[in-house]
């Protein structure tokens, strides 16, 4: 631990100073002991989401959450390893798909997920909806289960960069979110923990993602892709559309009964399209056959059940209870209030709040207001109105789960009036802004 006063490098940052990587290296290995408050460590994000990190700065940063914890390495298995993450979104249940669809197709993934965050999701507390499930895995469980069904989802813990487990929470309690040397920061310790032969980024670019235009998301994936190229790692990453929710479920629960229903095959749309991509852009990468090939193998094992019996396969390793994959709904919680939202006017939807729907159903109990607060997994909204639609006034777009009828009305309320309307037809937006990848380009 270096001499200087923790207060001093806050005070420091504050004043827009560029830190000296030993500084943040010393920042946080106190707060993970525990001698650094919460306090001091949240003025520090405060102080770095206002002034920025340049390069150098994040690297440390980053460095120091993987040197927090054990590294894992997944690069001598038989089939070529894959780690994918989102830098966070509504209704994007894209990794509980694409986890099991890239193990049915030869890929092996190995993943370390992050819970909800701000007004976005998480994928932990998504898979953790499912009665037994066990997201805290040590790394010795996760290497066995990735060798013998090809994939495993786990949280960052006190083994794996466990100062981005504290720090994450930290931030989605303080406001300290949208930023993004530390959403880089964040994302690439946790994929420089685990060594895999590539890494693929799905940054959120739009209404409901940290970085609202896609100018922002570009530069937030060059941050990664630098992050990566420093590390010598092979990343590709995509700068996808969240100006509207990827799937129809925003909530915990409902988000696995969707995913049931993509890995069924029962299920197009946005949200199956998108995981398709990025699983055929993983063979592309790993030495697989090309694009339209790929893309064709990856939905062959969506429609023939393959991608549905590894996630049996991953449920269960995990110790959570099968029967999710068979029945849904008699396995997962239920919220006691379940009342439809209903379209208010004639017209084309032609833009979303996003965040604002996302926060809606936060507020509902699927997401969290301070830090460790417990979230209630069955609750949420189902929005199934996509940019574009023509809506009918007095007709059924959804629904909101809910915990009473007050909760169910006020969360209907705040969905609906996140909705713009117009007239004329509406061009939905693209589903990928853009590739790029961490040789160029
Ligand atoms: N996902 C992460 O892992 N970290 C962030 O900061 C945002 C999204």
């Amino acid at each position: 631990m270096t001499s200087i006063d923790p207060r001093a490098i806050v005070a420091a940052k504050r004043d827009g100073e560029t830190l000296a990587a030993a500084d943040i290296e010393a920042f946080i290995e106190g707060y993970v002991r525990g001698d650094i408050s919460d306090a001091l460590a949240s003025a520090f994000l405060m102080a770095a989401l206002i002034r920025g990190l340049d390069p150098d700065e994040t690297l440390a940063l980053t460095r120091a959450k993987i040197a927090s914890g054990e590294t894992m390495s997944f690069t001598d298995l038989e089939r070529p390893t894959v780690d994918k993450h989102s830098t966070g979104g509504v209704a994007d249940g894209v990794t509980l798909v694409f986890a099991p669809l890239a193990a049915a197709v030869g890929l092996a993934v190995a993943k370390l997920s992050g819970r909800g965050l701000g007004h976005t999701g998480g994928t932990l507390d998504k898979l953790e909806s499912i009665p037994g499930l066990r997201t805290d895995l040590t790394p010795q469980e996760i290497g066995r289960q990735v060798e013998r069904i090809g994939c495993a989802v786990a949280a960052q813990s006190a083994l794996i960069v466990p100062a981005d487990g504290a720090l994450y929470a930290l931030r989605d309690a303080t406001a300290t979110v949208p930023s993004i040397p530390l959403i880089a920061a964040s994302v690439m310790s946790k994929k420089l923990a685990v060594i895999t032969d590539l890494i693929l980024l799905d940054v959120k670019a739009g209404s409901g993602a940290f970085m609202k235009t896609t100018e922002q998301a570009v530069a937030l994936a060059r941050v990664c892709l630098d992050l990566a190229r420093g590390s010598e790692r092979l990343a590709r990453a995509a700068v996808t559309d969240m100006s509207q929710p990827l799937g129809d479920a925003i909530g915990n629960a409902l988000d696995v009964v969707e995913a049931v229903e993509v890995l069924r095959g029962n299920r197009r749309g946005r949200l199956r399209e998108l995981v398709v991509l990025f699983v055929a852009h993983a063979l592309v990468a790993t030495g697989g056959p090309p694009l339209a090939e790929a893309v064709v193998r990856a939905e062959a094992a969506l429609d023939d059940g393959s991608a549905l019996e590894r996630f049996r396969l991953m449920v269960e390793a995990q110790g959570g209870d099968p029967r999710v994959v068979d029945d849904p709904a008699a396995v997962l919680p239920r919220a006691p209030v379940v009342i439809p939202l209903i379209a208010e006017a004639d017209g084309t939807l032609a833009a979303i709040e996003t965040e604002e729907l996302g926060l809606a159903s936060g507020a509902l109990g699927a997401g969290r207001m301070r830090k460790g607060d417990p979230i209630d997994p069955s609750v949420g909204m189902v929005v199934r109105a996509k940019i574009g639609d023509r809506l009918q006034a007095g007709a059924a777009i959804g629904e909101v789960h809910a915990r009473d009828e007050a909760a169910a009305a006020e969360a209907a309320r705040r969905a609906l009036a996140t909705f713009t309307t117009t007239e004329g037809p509406v061009t939905p937006p693209n589903l990928v802004h853009a590739w790029l990848d961490s040789e160029g380009g």
